[in-house]
């Protein structure tokens, strides 16, 4: 693993881009980027509920596409990516989940003994609790925004225990990239569900093509509730959050990996499909804007945070 200056991502970004231009002008389509022509897959987020309301069992681990592979429960999003210098995940699902993940890697023919990094989108416990015993385990090193770093490192959110310490933890920053074989991991700062939610946008090469990956997280989401709000708080949250909005929506992405499958099926894709378009992404993402104007028009009182 190395890490790379941010102009050599940029410039190989300018690129994927003329590339997907000049592919859609051969086929006549005009001057949108249609990402879901382009790419197909098999995988789709799935409903959490079968038709008679019964919560369904975790699915099984399945690829997405090329070296991205679905690997979590079924209401919160795990990713693998196989790369050749080893395994990285992206979220580690909860704790209490055990051995599911690890689980999931092995019934994929992979060991994850080979996970080096685990890269964290936000430290809120559906996403980050199962890391630590993932690190303890295989030795893999957690990769979180630094102001989200020292909640994990002790475990403690305000006071209470929120998970296991960990040890083997690393703060990175909005513009990094590291380099894995040919997949590139850029972080990008999204702040708003925390100071320190990042969302990664991910490159690697597939079947049709080279692919961007959006690890999303719940970067989209607003705490719409008084509950919520006061749980997550923290000063300059809202401010943040409008930051965060524009950033979404300037990220040229192909293939959507979010926090929790419903952010597609529920929000974007009927048919849970991840390849989602630019339209629906920002739909999603305007909807979720106009939760929080909702919000806070109700809640006058936390509109200057
Ligand atoms: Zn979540």
């Amino acid at each position: 693993m190395r890490t790379i200056p941010g102009y050599i991502i940029t410039t190989f970004g300018l690129l994927g881009i003329l590339f997907c231009t000049d592919v859609q002008m051969a086929g006549g389509q005009g001057n949108t980027i249609l990402a879901e022509n382009k790419f197909t897959t098999s995988f789709r987020f799935k409903d959490y509920n079968d038709e008679k309301g019964n919560r369904k069992h975790n699915p099984e681990p399945e690829q997405i596409y090329g070296p991205i592979y679905s690997v979590g429960p079924l209401t919160v999003c795990v990713y693998l990516l196989k790369t050749s210098e080893g395994l990285v995940l992206f979220d580690a699902g909860y704790a209490r989940d055990g051995n599911l993940v690890p689980d999931n890697i092995r019934k994929l023919g992979l060991d994850p003994a080979k996970i080096k990094k685990i890269f964290i989108t936000h430290w809120h416990g559906d996403h980050s609790s199962g890391a630590a015993q993932i690190s303890e385990l295989f030795g893999a090193e957690i990769m979180v925004q630094k102001l989200d770093a020292e909640i994990l490192r002790s475990g403690i959110y305000r006071g209470d225990t929120i998970g296991q310490p960990v040890k083997k933890i690393t703060g990175i920053d909005d513009g990094q990239v590291f380099c894995f074989g040919d997949a590139v991991v850029k972080v990008i700062h999204t702040p708003g569900q925390t100071p320190g939610e990042v969302v990664y946008l991910v490159t690697v090469n597939g079947p049709q093509g080279e692919c961007r990956a959006l690890v999303a997280g719940d970067a989209t989401g607003f705490k719409s509730t008084v509950e919520e709000f006061e749980r997550n708080k923290y000063p300059g949250v809202c401010r943040d959050y409008e930051k965060t909005v524009s950033i979404l929506k300037s990220i040229e992405f192909d293939l959507y990996l979010g926090g929790h499958p419903h952010q597609v099926f529920n929000e974007m894709r009927e048919d849970g499909s991840p390849f989602v378009s630019r339209e629906q992404w920002h739909k999603m993402v305007d909807n979720r804007h106009q939760q929080k104007k909702d919000f806070l028009k109700a809640h006058p009182e936390y509109a200057d945070m």
